[in-house]
């Protein structure tokens, strides 16, 4: 692997969406945040499909995100990644974390997960830790799984993930890990990371032989990115990412987390509620102008 370190040449932005449904006004919202601010430094503008959920993701969902981004007007660079055809980048990186030692398999299932937390929660009297997303940080049965049984239960055909041992990653990092968080009006700030709250993340799943944190990490770096701009719902996953990018020896980007969009409840836009999808809004003939006006961009 190649990869392009950011900064030597022009910068690089990326709008990564996920094709699971149609694109809703919070993905415009993102698209165009990456528009403008690309457009602001003279860098290029990449599109990226984050397709390894080879369940969820369908091709009439990828068309549908380049027609629709193309309705919106935003150009991108030719050459679009699609991540399902680049599984054996992401091996080589999980290769290479297994290697050191900082990769064990897990067997749980999401329901023995939920009881051993259960079985903990009522052995202490108190509550067991949440990841910033709201799940409960994996109680670490299988960490103390012998490497014969591990290896036994593989070759058996045992369904199971792979996990970062984050105590032993973070030891290896070293000293204090954060990055930079650039704002449209050219400003900067450092941020440090605490990736200890999200504990031993799954970073290949039971079905796909990656995790959302290990290709967005190895193709950002893969594609020169030098700009990660996105919702800041993914603003606590960026601490698993620069431990991830540290570990690989792979530069971190400058970040921006741009709104979120909430419906008429306070909650965040999500095709899961049925958000009206640019299409729709299309259909009803709603212009681009129109789109680009309502969320602030003329
Ligand atoms: N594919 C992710 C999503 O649709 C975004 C990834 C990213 O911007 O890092 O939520």
């Amino acid at each position: 692997m190649a990869f392009i370190p950011p900064d030597s040449r022009k910068p690089v932005f990326r709008f990564a969406p996920s094709p699971n449904g149609r694109l809703h006004l919070g993905h415009a919202l993102s698209a165009l945040t990456n528009e403008a601010l690309a457009r602001k430094a003279g860098g290029r503008l990449l599109l990226r499909i984050e397709d390894i959920d080879l369940a969820r993701s369908r091709p009439e969902f990828v068309a549908g995100i380049i027609e629709d981004l193309g309705w919106l007007g935003i150009v991108f660079e030719p050459g679009i990644r699609r991540q399902s055809r680049h599984f054996e980048d992401y091996g080589a990186a999980l290769r290479r974390l297994q290697a050191r030692g900082l990769v064990y398999p897990c067997f749980c299932s999401r329901q023995e997960i939920r009881a051993e937390v259960a079985a903990r929660e009522a052995g202490t009297g108190r509550p067991w830790p949440l990841d910033p997303d709201g799940a409960p940080l994996y109680p670490g049965r299988c960490k103390a799984l012998a490497p014969e049984e591990a290896a036994r239960r593989i070759a058996a055909g045992a369904p199971h993930v792979l996990r970062l041992d984050m105590a032993k990653a973070l030891a290896a990092t070293g000293n204090a890990l954060g990055y930079v968080v650039f704002e449209a009006d050219g400003s900067r700030r450092e941020v440090e990371v605490r990736p200890e709250r999200w504990g031993d993340v799954v970073l290949a799943r039971k079905d796909v032989p990656t995790s959302y944190h290990l290709a967005v990490v190895v193709d950002d770096a893969l594609q020169g990115v030098s700009h990660v701009v996105r919702g800041r719902d993914l603003e606590a996953a960026t601490d698993i990412h620069v431990v991830l990018q540290r570990l690989l020896g792979l530069p971190t980007p400058l970040y921006h987390f741009h709104r979120l969009l909430l419906d008429e409840d306070g909650r965040k836009l999500a095709k899961s509620r049925q958000s009206e999808s640019l299409a729709e809004l299309r259909a009803e003939g709603v212009q681009p102008a129109d789109i680009r006006r309502q969320l602030g961009f003329s």
